[in-house]
């Protein structure tokens, strides 16, 4: 049995990240969301693209004003109203102020701007009072080009574009976005046992519930999911299938098959179909009969069966693996935290075990979130108990008991 992070490292090892001119396509800024950045993006423009006001108040030269105090005020002429938008027209002459706003260009002959509570209109009149000087040269003044300049880089590729970076490539009026291709991705599932949701459930069948939850997470993770079905324990109809997958397909993940049972044939074709597996058996519970293989460039993962376990090790090693090959540069998970239970957490020691239950981080105020273990968590075969929750405790090889309270490793499952 191999420890958990050498088959995360060797599986990521071998995971290739798209990065090439061929793996680019363009597409509209609004369904951007969640696709990952092909190419850095530079600005054509300034930010700011010109000076402008950071508050509400009057734009001033400072040289008149900063020697302002309530014994010396200094008064000076309102010369006009800069609203947000416009383009100044005045220029200040001495001794005169202009009303601007928030982000309103800055008017020719003005260099610092007084904020509205710093002054005194006086009442009646184009006459402004202050008795109080700005603290420097230029202060509340966003200066063109303060934060980026025209060819500077904005965004780097291998970004996942969420909400932020969007308004960025907006901001930048990057109408037609270059993001990698998704990845395409082949879901199979084994067993003679096996129906699909919509088929009459029968004694001794089994609803295909892996197939539906790999797709779907592989939808959220951004690839190209392609549902292959079910197949039978049959070797030549299982291996007719894997090649089919293999020859269509980046990444195959097929689930079942992978045991030491007498209808166990994934890893016996892996090598017959020219595969070489890269890991065969790892220490981890759920999920210890995990095979993974190597076809060139193509990844297999032969998942166990058990739905838990499954997910378990979708989770832990496939989705890291598949983050990486969409071209993603950092990132890739999982993501941990410390955590403490309110109540012991046991193994058997022998794996690493990963017990599932609800992370609660709603709790501003406390510094360790706490997880609260599910009913029933451990036992693989109860699938039910997994709906809800958000995070998976870790417990160590060699560990059989982690005490209320003591820290505790918590990975953190994917919204
Ligand atoms: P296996 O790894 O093929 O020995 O399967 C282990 C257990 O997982 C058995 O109880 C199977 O019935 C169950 N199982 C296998 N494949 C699936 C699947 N696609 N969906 C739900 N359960 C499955
Ligand atoms: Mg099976």
């Amino acid at each position: 049995m191999m420890p958990v992070d050498t088959a995360e490292s060797i599986i990521l090892s071998y995971a290739r990240s798209l990065s090439s001119a061929q793996d680019l396509e363009y597409v509209p800024l609004m369904q951007a969301i969640g696709r990952v950045l092909g190419r850095a993006v530079e600005s054509v423009l300034d930010f700011p693209h010109w000076d402008n006001s950071a508050m509400d108040g009057y734009a001033v030269r400072f040289q008149e004003v900063e020697h302002a105090s309530p014994a010396s005020p200094v008064v000076l002429r309102i010369a006009g109203d800069i609203p947000a938008g416009s383009v100044p027209t005045l220029a200040l002459a001495p001794g005169e102020a202009a009303r601007i706003l928030t982000g309103s260009m800055m008017p020719i002959g003005a260099d610092t701007v007084v904020m509205q509570e710093k002054t005194e209109r006086i009442v009646g009149s184009d006459q402004l009072r202050l008795t109080e000087a700005p603290p420097e040269l230029g202060h509340f003044v966003r200066h063109r080009g303060r934060f980026y300049t025209a060819g500077d880089r904005l965004l780097s590729p291998g970004l996942v574009l969420g909400g932020a970076e969007l308004a960025v490539l907006a901001a930048a009026q990057i109408l037609s976005v270059p993001v990698f291709r998704r990845v395409r991705v082949g879901v199979l599932s084994t067993g003679n046992e096996l129906i699909q949701p919509h088929e009459t459930l029968r004694p001794g069948q089994i609803v295909d519930s892996n197939q539906v939850a790999l797709v779907a997470l592989l939808q959220q993770a951004g690839v190209e999911a392609v549902a292959l079905g079910q197949v039978q324990d049959d070797r030549k109809m299982l291996k007719s299938a894997m090649k089919k997958a293999i020859e269509q397909c980046e990444v195959v993940i097929s689930s079942g098959g992978v045991s030491v049972g007498d209808y166990d044939y994934v890893e016996d074709l892996l090598e017959e179909l020219g595969g070489t597996i890269q890991v065969r058996s790892i220490a981890i519970k759920p999920g210890k009969p995990l095979t993974f293989a190597t076809f060139g460039q193509t990844l297999y993962f032969g998942l166990p069966g058990n739905p838990v376990s499954a997910l378990v090790t979708f989770w832990r090693f496939v989705l890291p693996a598949i983050k990486k090959c969409s071209g993603q540069s950092s990132d890739w998970g999982p993501h941990w935290t410390r955590a403490t239970s309110p109540i012991a957490l046991t193994a058997d020691g022998r794996r690493e075990s990963y017990l599932w239950g609800i992370l609660d981080r709603s709790n501003y105020a406390e510094p360790v979130p706490t997880f609260r273990v599910a009913a029933g968590s451990g036992s693989s075969g109860n699938l039910i108990n997994l709906a809800g929750s958000n995070a998976l405790a870790v417990i160590p090889i060699g560990t059989q008991s982690i005490e209320a309270g003591d820290p505790l490793q918590v990975m953190v499952l994917p919204d």
